[in-house]
C-alpha cells in the first residue's frame, strides 16, 4: 500500500518536490492503523507532516479500506556509510536536535532562498557568515528595498547557526528598542544586557528604525562593542546603506562599515519566475510556466507581493474550481494591477503595433497578408481577454469583421500560445506595455 501511495504521489507532485521530499521516504512499521514513515531529516519530516499527511492518510485509507493514520519520523538506516554525502552528515548533526529557537522562523532557510544576479553576493556573504560565524565578515550589513529577502536571509543564518548549537537571537530594531524601554521602566537593565550580550550570533533586522533614537543607539553601541569584542557575530539589515542613515551617530555608522556591506537589488524576471516556481513546488502545485511568467511580469519589485499574487491566483482557482489560465490570473490580480477597465482598443493596437513592428493603420485595416494577420489576431485576443471588449465591437474596430472571425482569432491565438514560445513572449511583451501604461496613468 505504501508503494502504491508513493506512485500516486509521484503523479500528483512536481518532480522536484517529489525527489526532494518523498523519494527517500520508507515504510518503517505498520501496526494495522498507523503507517510509520521514515525520512532522512527533520526538514523532510516537517515538510511532509504539514503538507502531505492528510493526502497520504487518505490514499492509504482508500487502499486498506479502514481508517489509517500516518506518522513521519526521522530515521536512519543502520547500514548507511559514513561521510557518504553532505546530506548524511547534516542528518547526523541533527540527531540531538536543539530545541527550536523561538526568535527564528524555521521556514526561512537557505534551501528555500532562490539565488539570482540581484542577490548572489548577499546570499554568498550570508552563507559564509552562517558557516563561520565571526570568522568571515563581522559585522555583516545587508541592505535593500522592502520585500527583497533581507529578513529571510537573517533567519537563514539563524537557522544554520542554531543547528550548530550556537546561541542565536533575532530581533527587529523595534523589539530591541521596546525591550530596552521596558527594562528601564522595570529598573532591570542588567537582565537586558545579559540577554543581549550572552549570545553568539545577533541578527538585528531593520536597523534604520534606531536612527534618531539616541538612548537606543547608545545601548546598541555598547551591545555591539561587547559582542564584537568577544568575537561574536553581528548581522544587521537595513532598507538603506549606512551612509544614507542620516540621523545615525557617526560612531555607529563607522562600526557598521567595519565588516562587509552588501546590497540586495530587485529580482530580475528570471529570478522572479524561479521564486514562483519554487514556491509552487513547495506547495505541491503544478502551475504552467506561462502562468508563472505572467505573474512575474506583473509584480516587479516586491517578492512578498509576488508570493501573495501566486497565493491569490491558486486560491481563486481552488475556490472557483477552474484551472489556472491567463484569464483567471487577470481576474485574480485585477485589484493589484489597475489596468483592465482603462484598456481600450487604441491602447491594445498601439502596443501590438510596437511589439510586432506593424503600423497601427495596417492593423485597423483589411489587409490580410500574413505579417499583419497574426498581430491583428493577437490584438483581438487581448481586447477580448484583457480589455473585456465585446466580440462585435472588436470586429468593428479592426476592419469590420464579424464576431465569428474574432472568436476564431481568439481561439487560434490561445491555442498557438500553448505551443509557440516566441508568440507567447510577444504577447507577454504587449501585456507588459499595456500594464506599464495603465500603471503610469493610475
Ligand atoms: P525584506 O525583509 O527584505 O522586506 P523578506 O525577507 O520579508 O523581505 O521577504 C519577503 C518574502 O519574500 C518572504 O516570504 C521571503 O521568503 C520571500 N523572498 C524574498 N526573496 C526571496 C528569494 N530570493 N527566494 C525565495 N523567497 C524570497
Ligand atoms: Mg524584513
Amino acid at each position: 500500500a505504501w508503494q502504491a501511495t508513493l506512485g500516486q504521489l509521484q503523479m500528483d507532485m512536481s518532480k522536484a518536490a517529489f525527489e526532494t521530499w518523498v523519494r527517500n521516504a520508507e515504510l518503517v512499521t505498520h501496526d494495522g492503523e498507523t503507517f510509520k514513515i521514515g525520512v532522512t531529516n527533520a526538514y523532510a519530516r516537517d515538510w511532509l507532516e504539514s503538507r502531505l499527511s492528510s493526502t497520504v492518510a487518505r490514499h492509504l485509507t482508500g487502499m486498506m479500506s479502514r481508517p489509517q493514520k500516518v506518522e513521519f519520523v526521522v530515521w536512519h538506516k543502520e547500514y548507511e556509510g559514513e561521510g557518504e554525502s553532505e546530506g548524511v552528515e547534516e542528518a547526523a548533526e541533527e540527531e540531538p536536535a536543539p530545541a527550536p529557537n523561538p526568535t527564528i522562523n524555521s521556514r526561512y532557510t537557505f534551501d528555500t532562498y532562490v539565488v539570482g544576479a540581484n542577490n548572489r553576493l548577499a546570499h554568498a556573504a550570508c552563507m559564509a557568515v552562517a558557516e563561520n560565524p565571526a570568522r568571515a565578515y563581522n559585522p555583516l550589513f545587508l541592505y535593500g528595498g522592502v520585500g527583497l529577502g533581507k529578513t529571510h536571509l537573517l533567519h537563514a543564518i539563524g537557522n544554520q547557526a542554531h543547528r550548530q548549537g550556537l546561541q542565536v537571537l533575532y530581533v527587529s530594531s523595534e523589539e530591541f528598542t521596546n525591550d530596552l524601554i521596558n527594562s528601564i521602566q522595570k529598573r532591570n537593565t542588567a537582565a537586558f544586557r545579559d540577554r543581549y550580550r550572552r549570545i553568539d550570533v545577533l541578527l538585528i533586522d531593520d536597523i534604520q528604525f534606531i536612527a534618531g533614537k539616541e538612548s537606543t543607539q547608545e545601548e546598541f553601541f555598547h551591545t555591539f562593542n561587547t559582542l564584537h569584542g568577544q568575537d561574536k557575530q553581528v548581522v544587521i539589515s537595513s532598507d538603506r546603506p549606512p551612509k544614507a542613515m542620516v540621523t545615525l551617530e557617526e560612531r555607529l555608522r563607522s562600526r557598521f562599515e567595519w565588516g562587509l556591506t552588501v546590497d540586495i537589488q530587485p529580482a530580475d524576471l528570471e529570478t522572479r519566475i524561479a521564486i514562483l516556481r519554487s514556491k509552487a513546488e513547495r506547495a505541491s502545485r503544478q502551475v504552467p510556466q506561462e502562468i508563472l511568467e505572467l505573474i512575474a511580469r506583473q509584480i516587479q519589485s516586491n517578492i512578498r507581493e509576488l508570493e501573495g499574487a501566486l497565493t491569490r491566483v491558486l486560491a481563486y482557482s481552488d475556490l472557483s474550481g477552474q484551472p489556472v489560465t491567463q484569464g483567471l490570473v487577470n481576474s485574480a490580480l485585477a485589484d493589484l494591477i489597475p489596468q483592465h477597465s482603462s484598456l481600450g482598443v487604441d491602447a491594445v493596437v498601439t502596443a501590438v503595433s510596437s511589439v510586432f513592428g506593424v503600423p497601427s493603420d495596417r492593423l485597423f485595416g483589411r489587409d490580410r497578408t500574413r505579417e499583419v494577420a497574426l498581430p491583428r489576431q493577437v490584438a483581438m485576443y487581448l481586447m477580448r481577454e484583457d480589455a473585456n471588449i465585446s466580440l462585435p465591437q472588436i470586429g468593428e474596430a479592426l476592419g469590420g469583421r464579424d464576431h465569428t472571425t474574432v472568436m476564431y482569432a481568439c481561439d487560434k491565438v490561445a491555442d498557438l500560445m500553448q505551443r509557440d514560445d516566441r508568440l507567447r513572449r510577444q504577447v507577454l511583451q504587449v501585456r507588459d506595455q499595456l500594464y506599464g501604461q495603465a500603471r503610469a496613468a493610475a
